[in-house]
């Protein structure tokens, strides 16, 4: 073993051509699943495909394969590469700046739901093992004169092939990445190069000043005539996709609870974006989807700063994977995780009933009004069958381990299902709790924070780009519970609202607003076309300012 030797020009040409290859697995199932060679030009396209991708690593090697960064910088992008590769080869992932923001903000508990055997596996093989061939093979330099001329005249030779090929076959490549704008992000070493610089620029870099929204805002005063507490409970959802709703029409019955509950449930609602880190902010947010910028979102202020300058006491409790920056500045939080809840709470992760246990304890000390935050983790995948307690394993047979490639598609959706059967199970124990207090002014509000994919078109999980997510990640159910006092000093007309719900469209865009006419706060940024209860309204409140 100690004999083994390579030239430095021939350890470039290797790893290039496994770089383009093995750890681009993802990339070229990709072109073959999108390219139809219907032209002697398309097939010429599809095979200078290859240089595209190999001429850039082939730079890239040029360039680090070097005596003192060479190996370390080569066994880091083995690891890196071949992670990135099995994410998206097998749950059709892709790695963009959300993406590597979501493994930024993920905590220890998610990281380790990723990790399964053929994960460990495929890195074994495709990541670990090439690691160590390089660490014990002795690279061959020579001179540092000889070494630059090579790689100089490398340099212009790529610049010539990929000027050939570029002005020879420019109009496939322009229609190409204009209809397929996502490929860069199934491209190892380009993907989470570009994800990382753009989050790092975006995030680390960013010396922002915080913006304040309203510095007045308030609770409408002629509210206060009635001396009545307002407790708002809102639950944000997680992972729930409105198509496995039997509200919305499922032909399996996951909402059973709920489907007795005197609700108004939304049936078409559009998320924000596809993953929590983005989608959790955007909901809180003045920003609409559209202009919504993550980063932006942290320097400002959002509904809850809003709720507790006029007044209102914000709880969060948190059992999902951090409020993502939204109650930063809010005093009363809980981590759920961290109660350790004999019950309800195993090693790193608690079931959601842990939040009813907490709803129980804040609703008799209530002397103000209240908005409660409950952040469920709701049908967090690929671990589903860990979110519910066995009396809820109605739909059988489940797939009972994270690695969801092994199991039956039936066995996954069953899984999912019953996740969802659970979460109605939340909801509506959520309502029956709020119930006992008649004596507020109250309303439960449910929203589940993005979709999932279940095997569609072989995609799984969520967190796609959101101009190419498939509508099962955006498309999200939404319910909303409210007492005979809200109905009556909010002037609402809950068949109204019932009706709007079935047939007009909504999104996350219709939160913010929304939100801040159930909890009666002026401020000048609301703006009541957004507001989904201004329509059933039979008198208007009174106008912000
Ligand atoms: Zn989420």
């Amino acid at each position: 073993m100690k004999n083994l030797k390579i030239k430095s020009t021939t350890l470039i040409m290797v790893l290039t051509l496994y770089f383009s290859t093995i750890l681009n697995l993802s990339f070229w199932r990709f072109t073959y699943q999108n390219i139809d060679i219907a032209s002697f030009r398309i097939f010429c396209f599809s095979a200078s495909l290859f240089l595209f991708i190999a001429i850039p690593l082939f730079l890239l090697f040029n360039l680090i394969c070097t005596k003192i960064i060479g190996k370390p910088l080569i066994i880091a992008l083995f690891l890196s590469c071949s992670f990135t590769n099995f994410m998206m080869f097998n749950y059709g992932i892709h790695i963009d700046k959300h993406m590597i923001q979501n493994v930024m903000e993920t905590n220890i508990r998610e990281a380790t739901d990723l990790i399964t055997i053929s994960l460990f596996f495929w890195i074994l093989i495709t990541g670990i093992l090439p690691s160590i061939l390089v660490l014990i093979t002795s690279i061959q330099y020579r001179t540092f004169k000889e070494e630059f001329k090579t790689r100089f005249k490398n340099f212009i030779i790529s610049v010539l092939i990929v000027g050939i090929c570029g002005s020879g076959l420019y109009k496939e490549y322009a229609v190409y990445g204009r209809n397929h704008r996502e490929v860069t992000n199934i491209i190892n070493i380009v993907n989470f190069t570009a994800g990382t610089i753009s989050y790092i620029k975006r995030v680390r870099w960013a010396k922002r000043k915080f913006v304040e929204l309203d510095q007045n805002p308030q609770h409408m005063d002629y509210l206060k005539d009635k001396k009545m507490y307002t407790v708002v409970v809102f639950i944000v959802g997680e992972t729930a996709r409105a198509g496995n709703f039997s509200l919305g029409g499922y032909e399996r019955k996951t909402n059973p609870l709920l489907e007795k509950q005197d609700i108004a449930y939304f049936k078409d609602v559009t998320a924000c974006g596809t993953a929590t880190a983005i989608s959790v902010p955007c909901m809180f947010s003045h920003m609409n989807q559209k202009k919504f910028d993550v980063t932006d979102a942290k320097f400002t202020e959002n509904l809850l700063d809003l709720a507790q300058k006029a007044g209102y006491h914000v709880i969060w409790r948190e059992n999902d994977d951090g409020c993502k920056g939204v109650c930063e500045r809010i005093n009363d939080v809980k981590n759920m995780q961290k109660t350790n809840h004999p019950k309800y709470c195993h090693e790193d992760y608690c079931w959601d009933e842990v939040l009813l246990d907490e709803l129980n304890d804040i609703l008799p000390k209530i002397k103000q009004n209240t908005l409660i935050v409950l952040h469920t983790q709701g049908s967090h995948g690929p671990t589903y069958y860990q979110r519910y307690p066995d009396k809820f394993k109605k739909f059988l047979p489940t797939c009972d381990t994270a690695d969801i490639q092994d199991c039956s598609l039936n066995q996954i959706i069953n899984t999912y299902d019953n996740t969802i059967l659970y979460t109605d199970y939340i909801i509506s124990q959520s309502i029956d709790i709020v119930k006992k207090y008649p004596q507020f002014e109250s309303s439960v509000i449910y929203v589940s924070d993005h979709g999932e994919s279940l095997g569609e078109n072989g995609i799984f999980l969520h967190g796609m780009p959101y101009r190419i997510a498939p509508a099962e990640q955006k498309s999200v159910p939404m319910l909303i519970w409210m007492n005979e006092n809200m109905k009556k000093w909010h002037y609402i007309d809950y068949n109204c609202l019932k009706s709007l719900a079935e047939k007009n469209i909504y999104s996350h865009d219709n939160l913010f607003h929304s939100l801040l006419g159930l909890l009666a706060i002026k401020t000048s940024v609301y703006d009541q076309r957004y507001d989904l209860f201004n329509a059933c309204r039979t008198k208007p409140l009174p106008s912000a300012k």
